[in-house]
């Protein structure tokens, strides 16, 4: 079992791809959080916890973020990017997409939900996320 606070990290991380879908219509609010979520994700190689703090009071600061989270939580990954199937473990383990990550610095996570999707940029670093299975801590 990982402790509680790199699941508010991986929470962070993976939410910066969704910020278009939830706040479409408020290019400054995601903008800015998508800054400080960079920016608290940026203190995680000096104090995992205070990054993790700083993640949570972010990700609670707004309805659309809070009730993504809790679906995040609920599932250990984006909810549109995990489902029931047959998973190694058999049928209806849940399987979750492939994960990538931002190979600079871990602070840009995204699943690779269809294989015909090009995987973006981190918008912090400019460089393309690369394949990185989920490690248990
Ligand atoms: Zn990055």
């Amino acid at each position: 079992m990982e402790p509680a606070w790199e699941q508010t990290l991986e929470a962070g991380r993976a939410i910066r791809p969704y910020l278009t879908e939830l706040f479409p219509e408020r290019l400054s609010t995601r903008q800015e959080l998508d800054f400080c979520l960079a920016r608290a994700l940026d203190l995680t190689t000096r104090d995992e916890e205070a990054a993790a703090a700083k993640v949570r009071t972010l990700l609670r600061a707004h309805p659309e973020t809070a009730d993504w989270t809790a679906k995040f939580e609920a599932h250990g990954a984006p909810e549109d990017a995990a489902r029931r199937g047959h998973g190694p473990g058999g049928p209806g383990e849940l399987v979750v997409a492939p994960r990538y990550t931002c190979p600079v610095a871990d602070d840009y996570v995204w699943h690779r939900r269809s294989a015909s999707v090009l995987p973006p940029l981190c918008p912090t670093h400019g460089v393309r996320v690369r394949p990185a299975p989920r490690t248990p801590q």
